[in-house]
């Protein structure tokens, strides 16, 4: 898309994917959206592609997309503005707006992912700028207390509701079909809860019990983030009143709904019934 460029860090691996997406937007003057990791010939290959640099923006604190902010901006003499500031930084808060070579991004708050994290949303093109909130492939790492699911469902349907057109993504290739690609993920997050609160079924799991049941044959290596997303699921469910915690581990807790629903007959064994 005409005055959106894309510098890719040299940062693949499992959570980065090919690595980190360092956006260039607008003309002349730039808006330069997550500097990416602290390595100088990427910073060098982003000040070539965003000279001059009007404001580097920080969708979140997570050093794939903040650690080269500190060298971006001395190189380029530009201000930083980030949702959770450091020392000689500025503070960007939901609603601010920034205006750079012929385009304006608001800042749109988005927790779930991290607590601060934001993104970046140009209504005139429809460009939305997801940093880890959307990515281009797979899903988002949803790691507790950092991570928030119920916060992050709640970010998927502001998302939506801004009618994007085309997703910008800290991570893996462009969305043309943003609308789609948001409502497939609340769909996944829907699906996922549906598996574990059947996993539950037997009786009470720690998150690790679950892993195997729910995410099957993935690769060893992601075990131990899928237990993290398999946690988050467990913390949103406790909060909605439809699981408790014994320990370290959880199980159903239907006394909640039973009150809820005294008069009403409904079936025990339908994890659908609570949804
Ligand atoms: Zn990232």
């Amino acid at each position: 898309m005409e005055g959106i460029v894309c510098v890719r860090a040299p940062n693949p691996g499992p959570f980065t994917l090919e690595g980190t997406n360092t956006w260039v937007v607008g003309t002349g003057p730039t808006l330069v959206i997550d500097p990416g990791p602290d390595d100088p010939g990427h910073i060098d290959a982003v000040g070539r592609a965003a000279s001059p640099i009007e404001a580097i923006l920080l969708t979140h604190h997570h050093a794939d997309h903040r650690a080269g902010a500190a060298l971006l901006a001395a190189r380029a003499g530009a201000p930083v503005h980030a949702a959770a500031p450091r020392q000689g930084e500025n503070s960007l808060l939901p609603g601010h707006a920034f205006t750079a070579g012929g385009v304006r991004l608001e800042v749109v708050g988005a927790p779930g992912h991290s607590k601060d994290h934001v993104v970046f949303f140009d209504p005139a093109s429809g460009s939305l700028f997801t940093g880890d909130a959307v990515l281009g492939r797979g899903t988002s790492v949803i790691d507790p207390p950092d991570g928030d699911l119920r916060d992050y469902l709640d970010s998927l349907d502001r998302m939506r509701a801004l009618g994007a057109r085309t997703i910008f993504p800290g991570h893996g290739p462009v969305v043309p079909d943003a609308d789609g690609k948001l409502r497939e993920y609340i769909e996944h997050r829907r699906f996922r809860e549906r598996q574990i609160l059947a996993g539950l079924e037997r009786g009470p799991r720690t998150p690790d019990d679950l892993v195997p049941l729910i995410y099957g044959d993935y690769p060893g290596g992601l075990h131990q983030a899928a237990a993290r997303s398999v946690l988050a699921h467990l913390i949103k469910l406790e909060a909605d009143g439809a699981v408790r915690r014994d320990g370290d581990r959880f199980r159903r807790d239907r006394s909640r709904h039973e009150r809820g629903k005294a008069s009403t007959q409904t079936s025990e064994d339908d994890p659908e019934a609570r949804t």
